[in-house]
C-alpha cells in the first residue's frame, strides 16, 4: 500500500523535484495519481469488494459517455445559491434533458427563469468535465484506448469552447466560464485530473496538447491567480486549482504562487486561516469541511511532487480532530454562522483522506469504522470518486476493529470561542454549546453568546445555519440575531464582534462556561453564563448593564410543539413585537405579563419533552410566544421571548430535556441567585458573583 508516510519519505529524496519535474515519474506530469497509486488501485479492484464497488460507478459513467454525448450549453452560467425554489426554499433538481425546466421536489412543480437556466448550464459543464475524468480514469486503470480517445475529445472541445466563450465575451467581464471564480477553480481541478491520466496515452497530438494547455488551462490558471489574494475558503480552492495547473504545465511560477505566495498561498492559509484549536477561522463546520476538501486538493498533489508541507500537515491534523471534539451524542455538529455542520459521519470522504494522511491517529480510522460498521456490506459503502481523489486510490485498506464513541468530556476551544458542556446520564448526553468566538468573516452571523442544546438523542434547539444564499429568508431571518438563542437589545441585530472568555469548568457535578460580549451592543455590558448540571438540565444566566434605558429580549427556539403554562396569553400586534431585524418574520404572536413562574413545554415524539422555566420575576416583564422558520424554512419552530425594559436586566432560565417527569419542582430567583428544588428534596443554588460563576448544593 502506498500510504502517506511513504509519500512523506519521498520528500527527503525529492526536495529538488520541482526543478526537475519532467521525467520524475516517466513522461507524464503527476498531480493526483502516481503510477504506483494506479498500480495499487488495480490490485485493490481485484482484491477487495469495496474497491470494486468504488470503481463501478466510475466505469458505468465512463461507459455511458463513451456511447452518448452531451452538448456544450450556449449562454452564461449561473450561481448554485440561486438554484432553490423561491416558494419552498429547497434545492431544485437538475435534469440534463430539461435546460428550461427545474423540478422542485417539495412542491412537485417546475420552476422557470433565466437564473435557473444559467445554473443548469454550469451543472452541464461540470458533468462534461466529470465525464472526461471518469473516462480518463477507466483508461488509466484498464488501458482501454477508446476511453482515452473519448476523454481527449471532450478536453479538446472544452479548450475550443473556453476559447470561443471567453474571447467572445463583452469587454471587461471577467475571463472565466463559471459564474464565480470558486466554480472556475473546482471544475478546472477535475479537468486537470482527467488530463494528467491521458497525457501520455498517445491519443492527443502535440497540437491538441497545445490547445488544451495554452488556450484553456494556462489562461484559466493565470486568471484564477489574479483573483487569489485573501485568507478564505474560496481562495484555498483557487490555490489548489493554480497548483494543479502549474504542476500539469510544469510551470514553477504557478506552483510557487499557490504554495509560497506570502499573502494568500497555501502556507499562509494554514498559518493564518486555521486557528490554533484546529477550526477554520470562519467558525462554521460547513465551511470547515469545505475548506478541508479544498486543502486536500493541494496536499495530495504537493506530496506527490515532493513539496515539503510537514509543518502545515501538523495543523491540518488538528482540523480533522476539532469536529470530533465538538459533535453531540449522535455525532451531530453545531452550525454556527453560514453553512450547516451536519453529522460527523456524513464527512466520511474527509476522514478517508485524514486516515490516509495520518494513519497513526486511530480516531480517524474508528470514525470510518463507525460509518461502515463491521459488516462487509458496510465496507462496500466506501465513497466513490469525489473531486480529485477517491477511497479507491487513497483509502486505507485495514480499518481498526473498534468504532468511534461520542466524546464524553466537556471542551473549550479558546481560539474559535466554542465551549461545549456535556453531561452523560447512562447513554444520553445533555449537551450545551456556547459560541463566544470571532465574528466569522463574510459568513458570520450576529450570534454572539448563542447557545444550542442537544439531549434525548436529538439536537432539540439547533443553530439554524443557512439555506440557499439567494433565498430571502437567508438575510431576513438566518442572519438576524433574533433567529438565535441569544439576547437581542432594542430589537436590532448585534454588531459583529468577538466575545471575551471569562471562565470554564469542564469537570464536576456542575460544569459551566461564562463569557462577555460588550461590543455586540455598544454601551451595554453583557455577560452570559451557562451551567450544566449532572442531573441533565441547563441554567442560563444573563446580566446586561447600561447607562441608558433599553428593551432587552431574551430568546429561545426549540423543535417540537410548544405549550406555555403559567400565565394568560393574548394576541400581540406586529408593532408591539417589532417590525425589522427579523422581527417581521415570526408568526402567531401572543403575549402575557409574567408575574408567576412560566413554563414552556416543547413536545418531541416518544414522550420526550423539553421544559423551559422562566422563574417569577419582579417589575415589568412580558413573555411572548411565536412560531418562526427552522431549516429548511418550511419547518416551524416555536419560540419564546422574555422581554424586559430598563437600564439593566437579569435573566435566569432553566432548560431541562426529559423523558417522563421533570426532576425539578421549583426554580426561584432571589438576591441574584437561582435556587432549584429537585423533586427528591435536593436544593442547588447558582449565581454569578463578581463576574465568576458559583454553585452550591446539598444534594
Ligand atoms: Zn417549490
Ligand atoms: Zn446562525
Amino acid at each position: 500500500m502506498l500510504c502517506a508516510q511513504r509519500l512523506l519519505r519521498k520528500v527527503v529524496v525529492g526536495t529538488f523535484l520541482l526543478g526537475l519535474m519532467v521525467g520524475a515519474y516517466g513522461s507524464r506530469p503527476v498531480v493526483f495519481l502516481t503510477k504506483g497509486q494506479l498500480g495499487e488501485a488495480r490490485k485493490r479492484i481485484r482484491q477487495y469488494d469495496w474497491a470494486k464497488r468504488s470503481y463501478e460507478p466510475i466505469k458505468t459513467s465512463a461507459t455511458r459517455w463513451l456511447n452518448e454525448r452531451l452538448d456544450f450549453p450556449e449562454g452564461p452560467t449561473g450561481w448554485y445559491h440561486d438554484y432553490f425554489c423561491p416558494e419552498h426554499g429547497v434545492r431544485l433538481r437538475y435534469d440534463e434533458k430539461k435546460p428550461h425546466e427545474h423540478y422542485c421536489p417539495a412542491g412537485k412543480h417546475y420552476v422557470r427563469g433565466e437564473k435557473f437556466d444559467a445554473y443548469w448550464r454550469a451543472v452541464t459543464l461540470g458533468r462534461l468535465v466529470d465525464a472526461a475524468r471518469d473516462m480518463a480514469t477507466v483508461y488509466a486503470i484498464e488501458s482501454d484506448r477508446r476511453f482515452a480517445e473519448a476523454a481527449g475529445k471532450t478536453l479538446v472541445s472544452f479548450a475550443e469552447y473556453y476559447d470561443k466563450y471567453v474571447r467572445g465575451r463583452k469587454p471587461r467581464l471577467p475571463a472565466r466560464l463559471m459564474w464565480q471564480t470558486l466554480d472556475e477553480a473546482t471544475y478546472i481541478i477535475r479537468a486537470v485530473a482527467a488530463y494528467e491520466l491521458i497525457y501520455d496515452s498517445g491519443v492527443l497530438s502535440e497540437a491538441d496538447r497545445r490547445e488544451i494547455e495554452e488556450k484553456w488551462l494556462r489562461p484559466t490558471g493565470e486568471f484564477i491567480k489574479k483573483q487569489t489574494r485573501v485568507i478564505h475558503n474560496i481562495h484555498c480552492w483557487q490555490n489548489s486549482a493554480v497548483l494543479c495547473i502549474g504542476l500539469v504545465l510544469r510551470d514553477k511560477s504557478l506552483v510557487d504562487f499557490a504554495i509560497e505566495n506570502p499573502r494568500s498561498g497555501f502556507r499562509r492559509q494554514i498559518a493564518e486561516g486555521v486557528l490554533d484549536d484546529g477550526l477554520w477561522y470562519e467558525c462554521s463546520f460547513g465551511y470547515h469541511f469545505y475548506t478541508l476538501s479544498a486543502l486536500e486538493n493541494t496536499i495530495i498533489p504537493a506530496l506527490n511532487n515532493g513539496i515539503d508541507i510537514s509543518r502545515e500537515l501538523a495543523k491540518v491534523k488538528k482540523m480533522f480532530i476539532a469536529p470530533i471534539l465538538c459533535a453531540d451524542g449522535q455525532f451531530e455538529l453545531p452550525s454556527p454562522n453560514d453553512g450547516r455542520g451536519g453529522v460527523l459521519t456524513w464527512h466520511r470522504s474527509a476522514y478517508e483522506v485524514a486516515y490516509f494522511l495520518f494513519p497513526g491517529e486511530k480516531r480517524f480510522g474508528r470514525l470510518l469504522r463507525k460509518v461502515y460498521g463491521s459488516s462487509s456490506e458496510g465496507m462496500q459503502q466506501r465513497p466513490p470518486l469525489a473531486w480529485g481523489r477517491d477511497t479507491l486510490f487513497y483509502g486505507v485498506e485495514k480499518l481498526p476493529e473498534k468504532s468511534l464513541a461520542p466524546e464524553r468530556a466537556s471542551v473549550n476551544l479558546p481560539n474559535s470561542g466554542l465551549a461545549i458542556l456535556r453531561s452523560w446520564l447512562a447513554d444520553d448526553c445533555t449537551y450545551a454549546a456556547m459560541d463566544y468566538g470571532p465574528p466569522g468573516g463574510g459568513h458570520g452571523h450576529p450570534d454572539k453568546l448563542n447557545v444550542i442544546f442537544s439531549g434525548l438523542g436529538q439536537m432539540f434547539s439547533p443553530d439554524l445555519g443557512s439555506a440557499g444564499y439567494g433565498l430571502k429568508v437567508h438575510r431576513a431571518w438566518y442572519r438576524q440575531s433574533l433567529s438565535h438563542n441569544a439576547v437581542v437589545v432594542d430589537r436590532s441585530s448585534q454588531k459583529p464582534c468577538t466575545g471575551k472568555f471569562v471562565d470554564f469548568r469542564g469537570t464536576g457535578d456542575v460544569k459551566w462556561v461564562s463569557a462577555t460580549a460588550d461590543q455586540a451592543y455598544p454601551g451595554v455590558r453583557w455577560q452570559r453564563t451557562v451551567f450544566l448540571s449532572d442531573e441533565g438540565y441547563v441554567v442560563i444566566a444573563d446580566s446586561l448593564r447600561s447607562e441608558k434605558e433599553h428593551l432587552f429580549d431574551w430568546v429561545y427556539h426549540g423543535l417540537g410543539e410548544m405549550d406555555l403554562a403559567g400565565n394568560k396569553m393574548r394576541p400581540m400586534s406586529r408593532e408591539d413585537f417589532g417590525t425589522r431585524a427579523g422581527y417581521d418574520v415570526p408568526k402567531e404572536l401572543r403575549v402575557g405579563n409574567s408575574g408567576k413562574e412560566v413554563i414552556g413545554t416543547w413536545k418531541l415524539d416518544d414522550g420526550r419533552r423539553v421544559f423551559v422555566r422562566i422563574p417569577r420575576a419582579e417589575g415589568r416583564n412580558e413573555v411572548i410566544s411565536a412560531t418562526a422558520p427552522g431549516n429548511p424554512s418550511l419547518v416551524e419552530m416555536p419560540m419564546v421571548v422574555w422581554r424586559k425594559r430598563g437600564k439593566a436586566a437579569d435573566f435566569w432560565v432553566v432548560i431541562e430535556p426529559v423523558k417522563g417527569k421533570s426532576r425539578i419542582s421549583r426554580a426561584v430567583v432571589s438576591d441574584g441567585k437561582l435556587t432549584i428544588e429537585h423533586t427528591d428534596g435536593a436544593r442547588n443554588s447558582y449565581s454569578v458573583q463578581g463576574g465568576k460563576p458559583r454553585f452550591s448544593g446539598n444534594s
